[in-house]
């Protein structure tokens, strides 16, 4: 066995030696990237499903690598959670999202303010200063607190320590929303819902794809909208990609959504034409 074991690690050697040089290359990348700031944001729309207007905002970051490219948040966010570095990174977005927000609600005047959503990764909310971080975002961005609302996953709060029930409160004492992610995708027992000071949830999209063509899909989806209902929660379909998943969830009384059958995650730029049609850029 012994032996065995020696031929494995003369076998795996190379490849291991390769994927620990990538990983350390790509982990001086991440921290230059944070110094140089290469992180941009992108806003998909969340609609209200009854009238099609737009009622907010999710904010999803973007890594612009000055050789790879555009980097998609799933291959980097592990290795920002795992350095660290996930810390600064989502400080940049959560002022970012907030300060965008602000001015586009400025602009759009006597409308309806937009809300905008941020992404939070367990790395932030271990750290005792995140209320005073979420506060800062807030007075520095002039953004009403009810129109900033964090996203969680089920994950985070079902693994929770204690601090971090104490934290959430701290954050919705600010007056700030709290979303449930990926609703329906966790192992949990529901009794978090009532423990936690949950707003929204987050139907999963794996729900939203079939919603239409497969009945299981359709009843798990209109249970979890009949539970929102029942707790006052504000309940939004991800990822609806057609016309068929947008009339069922509407029927079914889901309150808002988002996918790219409305629109995919924008640049600034095009969010702001789209918010704004009559301006000439
Ligand atoms: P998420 O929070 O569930 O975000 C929704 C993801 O689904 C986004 O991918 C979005 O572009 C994509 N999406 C939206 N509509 C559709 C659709 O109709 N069809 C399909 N196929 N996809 C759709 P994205 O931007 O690549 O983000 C992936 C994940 O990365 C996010 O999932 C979130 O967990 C994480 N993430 C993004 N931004 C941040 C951030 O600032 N901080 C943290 N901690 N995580 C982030
Ligand atoms: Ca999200
Ligand atoms: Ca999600
Ligand atoms: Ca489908």
């Amino acid at each position: 066995a012994k032996k065995q074991g020696k031929d494995q690690h003369a076998v795996f050697e190379p490849v291991m030696r390769e994927s620990f040089q990538r990983h350390l290359e790509m982990e001086a990348d991440l921290r230059r990237a944070v110094l140089r700031h290469e992180f941009q944001l992108r806003f998909q729309p969340i609609v209200r499903l009854r009238t099609g207007e737009i009622s907010g905002l999710e904010a999803l970051v973007r890594w612009q690598h000055p050789e790879r490219g555009m980097i998609p948040p799933l291959d980097f966010i592990p290795l920002a959670e795992e350095t660290g570095m996930i810390v600064p990174i989502g400080e940049w977005v959560l002022r970012e999202a907030c300060r965008q927000a602000a001015s586009w609600n400025a602009q759009r005047g006597d409308e309806q303010p937009l809300s905008v959503s941020v992404n939070l990764s367990a790395v932030q909310l271990d750290r005792a200063d995140l209320p005073d971080v979420v506060r800062s975002a807030l007075t520095e961005s002039g953004l009403p607190p009810h129109c900033l609302v964090i996203e969680l996953t089920e994950s985070l709060i079902v693994d929770h320590r204690p601090e971090t029930l104490r934290r959430l409160q701290a954050i919705k004492a600010l007056g700030v929303r709290l979303a449930i992610d990926d609703f329906g995708t966790g192992y949990s027992s529901l009794a978090y819902l009532r423990r936690f000071p949950v707003d929204i949830i987050k139907i999963d999209k794996s729900f939203v794809d079939d919603v239409g063509d497969v009945p299981a899909a359709a009843a798990l989806t209109h249970g979890i909208i009949q539970l929102g209902q029942a707790l006052q929660l504000s309940t939004v379909a991800e990822g609806i990609e057609d016309a068929g998943q947008l009339s069922e969830l509407a029927d079914g009384n889901c309150e808002l959504g988002q996918g790219y059958y409305f629109a995919e995650p924008l640049t600034s730029d095009a969010m702001h034409a789209l918010l704004f049609p009559g301006d000439v850029a």
